[in-house]
């Protein structure tokens, strides 16, 4: 169905973004997709510096999942969501997402979950954990009251670091995907 929608969006030589986070998930699943296979065959072209901040950006991405292992945050995220449920990944959090937001995770992943796992839980939290490299702000800037006691506070800083430096790049990722890409596709009316 989206594939079959993809080919006669793409063949009918008006590709489009939806822009802001106000429609359903899978309408934005569904634009983001079309233009990420837009990319793929080269009816959208990423320039060379959007393919460098994308490359810093997934640096970063990497460095704070190491920081996190590191420092204790990983053990404690899973202790938490074994012996409490967890709480922090709750249903609704995916409706933050735009649709450059889903584009990043195709570009990095080449894939995006398609239905959600846990009915309680966020469209992306998968059995163990989250399933896309790209979160969003509010996810990466998270530190509960369980981190902030369980670390020491240089760990606790190093967390931090890694945070900001992952959510700046993000922030410069966003914002030229946009200018580069999105805002020159956008909808005027949805
Ligand atoms: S970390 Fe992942 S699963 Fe959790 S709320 Fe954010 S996007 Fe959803």
């Amino acid at each position: 169905m989206i594939k079959k929608r993809i080919d006669e969006d793409i063949n009918k030589d008006s590709i489009k973004a939806l822009i802001g986070v106000d429609y359903p998930l899978y309408k934005k699943i569904d634009n983001a997709l079309l233009l990420y296979e837009a990319t793929r065959t080269e009816r959208i072209v990423i320039s060379q510096r959007l393919r460098n901040i994308l490359r810093d950006y997934e640096g970063a991405v990497d460095n704070t999942w190491a920081v996190m292992r590191d420092t204790g945050v990983v053990a404690i995220c899973t202790e938490c969501a074994i012996s409490d449920g967890g709480s922090c990944c709750g249903r609704g959090i995916e409706d933050r997402f735009d649709v450059s937001l889903i584009l990043i995770n195709l570009l990095i992943s080449g894939d995006i979950p398609r239905e959600r796992t846990d009915k309680e839980g966020c469209f992306f939290l998968g059995e163990r954990g989250c399933l896309i490299r790209a979160r969003h702000t509010i996810c990466v800037n998270y530190i509960c009251k369980r981190i902030e006691t369980g670390l020491t506070a240089e760990e606790l800083y190093c967390v931090q670091d890694a945070i900001f430096q992952e959510t700046e790049k993000g922030f410069l990722l966003e914002e030229t995907l946009k200018r580069e890409i999105i805002l020159p596709l956008s909808l005027q009316s949805p």
